[in-house]
């Protein structure tokens, strides 16, 4: 199934409006808000940022009314009703069309194939929330179908189409498809009292580190001497570090499953799409032209100075919890390179060559379990004192660091431009910007 679809039955569920000013993540809202779920709605102006339709948050309309079409209205009780503006009271924001009311197809139009975001009422009052991401797009048709097979007598779609993105409970998330951040959001809330749902959410992280094991199946860097494939400790390495940090509390995605071989810009797509907080590529390294070579120790790459970018702050963090862990270091400050998977990312992005799998020195240590937990609790290490999460705290910002300094991190790159459309001009700004400051 290419969409997500969950019932919200309204004495159980509340609903309230988000104007995103902060421009927060689906993730980050939810994690501000305390809500259960939510889904992005529409109208907004993709370089400016502003509300283009009518919409009213808390009594206010923060776009007057400019044309008539069909809307969710909300008092302030949080119960939602399908209506036009003339009966909005506390929350309203209007629908996109066409709009299906009490059974009726109000308007003609196919949106195509896309991501959408939808919301349709049942005649008992309940609501019907549906996400489909743009990466696996579905007919505006299948989509409404789907709602009428749930009983929904109102639909109503919201201009998900390049956006679409939320989450409608654990593990029912819709990512954006590129980097755009959403103005106004559909909120769901557990009314008090109400019944726990089957899966309740869990404590959600803050941050999302994106590990890239380099290579795959079939790449045949390795030894010499045949007894170390590089794929395999990449693969490896990804599975410790990863542990450890989901255990302190830190949500960890990865670019490839143990199977696969994604392109290079694939892997900077899957952390650019999930919003990741940083990226961190997992290989070891090679020097000569076959056979063994002298060369040994651990070495981090990064895009390009200055030394204060996030992208090196990181990289000297795990340099510091690399060297106190007793790890051979080959450098002791990251060295630059524009590898691919560090310039398309849009966060600080590290790619760590743990060893040479040319040297007799390295291979023996790259090879043994005890070394990768070594350089795994290192490369945790380094990434949590980055992040600011300690094993003690969990998922705490530590003292004098505020939440707002590690969004704004996030951000750094990410608010200049939002739109797909204008990725050939991010693309060039971001290696301008690499290139000249932080
Ligand atoms: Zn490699």
């Amino acid at each position: 199934m290419s969409y997500i679809i969950q019932e919200f039955p309204q004495d159980k569920y509340r609903f309230r409006l988000y104007d995103n000013v902060k421009r927060l993540t689906w993730q980050q809202i939810q994690a501000e808000t305390g809500c259960c779920a939510l889904l992005n709605l529409a109208y907004f102006h993709l370089t400016t940022y502003a509300h283009q339709a009518a919409l009213m948050i808390a009594g206010k309309w923060v776009h007057p009314v400019t044309w008539h079409e069909y809307g969710i209205c909300i008092d302030q009780s949080g119960t939602l009703t399908v209506g036009t503006e003339k009966e909005a009271v506390y929350d309203y924001a209007i629908g996109c069309p066409p709009v299906v009311i009490n059974n009726v197809d109000k308007g003609k139009g196919e949106g195509g194939r896309n991501g959408w975001t939808y919301t349709g009422v049942k005649p008992d009052g309940t609501v019907v929330a549906l996400l489909c991401s743009k990466d696996t797009p579905e007919y505006t048709a299948t989509l409404e179908a789907a709602l009428r097979a749930r009983g929904c007598t109102h639909i109503l779609r919201w201009d998900g189409s390049w956006s679409s993105q939320g989450a409608l409970g654990p593990g029912k998330a819709v990512t954006p498809s590129q980097r755009r951040i959403c103005r106004s959001w559909l909120l769901i809330y557990e009314r008090a009292g109400a019944e726990t749902p089957e899966d309740k959410e869990e404590n959600m992280s803050k941050y999302t580190v994106c590990l890239d094991p380099g290579h795959g199946p079939g790449t045949v860097n390795g030894s010499p001497d045949g007894s170390y494939q590089e794929h395999e400790f990449a693969w490896d390495m990804y599975e410790r570090v990863s542990k450890l940090l989901e255990a302190r509390g830190v949500h960890t995605i990865c670019t490839r499953t143990e199977d696969t071989k994604p392109s290079l810009t694939e892997r900077a797509g899957v952390a650019n799409r999930a919003g990741a907080t940083c990226f961190v590529s997992l290989h070891s390294n090679a020097a000569g032209n076959g056979g063994w070579y002298d060369a040994d120790g651990l070495e981090i790459y990064t895009s390009a100075g200055p030394e204060t970018a996030e992208r090196n702050v990181l990289a000297a963090e795990l340099l510091k919890a690399f060297g106190a862990a007793g790890v051979a270091l080959r450098a002791s400050t990251a060295k630059h390179e524009m590898y691919t998977v560090l310039a398309e990312t849009d966060m600080p992005a590290v790619l760590i060559e743990y060893g040479f799998h040319t040297s007799k020195t390295d291979v023996p240590l790259l090879l043994s379990g005890d070394y990768r937990d070594k350089l795994a609790t290192a490369t945790a290490d380094g990434v949590c004192k980055w992040l600011g999460v300690s094993w003690a705290d969990g998922n705490e910002p530590p003292a004098g660091e505020t939440d707002r300094a590690i969004v704004q991190r996030r951000f750094n790159f990410a608010d200049e431009t939002m739109d797909y459309l204008e990725a050939y001009q991010y693309a060039d700004a971001l290696l301008r910007r690499l290139a000249t400051a932080d």
